[in-house]
């Protein structure tokens, strides 16, 4: 069974995606909690961090990547923001492929 985000990149589900490479690709959070709130997520699915293997550090490292660069285009990266990557029940993950949030443009509360 296909994630969301598959489908978005498959063109079954609407949704501007606003960075792509080879392996990663980025859309606004369609629920945004600040300013700006966007999701950096790999092509190929993996479901959790529990579920990342050795081979993919180059690909979670290629995300970090993306992030700075985005935060830089989206003006964020002097002012400040966070990457986060929600795990399983407790960690709020709704969506189980895995996904790195970068969150900025306000002061963060929490
Ligand atoms: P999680 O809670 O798994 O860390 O994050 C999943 C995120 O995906 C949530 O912040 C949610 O708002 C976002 N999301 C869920 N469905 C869609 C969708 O169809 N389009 C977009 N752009 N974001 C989505």
């Amino acid at each position: 069974e296909k994630s969301i985000f598959e489908m978005i990149l498959d063109k079954e589900l609407e949704s501007e995606i606003i960075y792509e490479d080879e392996d990663i690709f980025s859309i606004k959070d369609i629920n945004p909690i600040a300013p700006v709130h966007l999701l950096i997520i790999p092509k190929k699915r993996i479901n959790t961090i529990n579920d990342v293997s050795e081979e993919d550090t180059l690909l979670i490292g290629k995300m970090v990547q993306v992030a700075k660069k985005l935060a830089k285009e989206y003006e964020i990266n002097q002012s400040g923001y966070r990457l986060i990557f929600n795990t399983n029940d407790d960690g709020g993950q709704t969506v189980y492929h895995i996904h790195l949030h970068l969150i900025g443009g306000e002061k963060l509360k929490w």
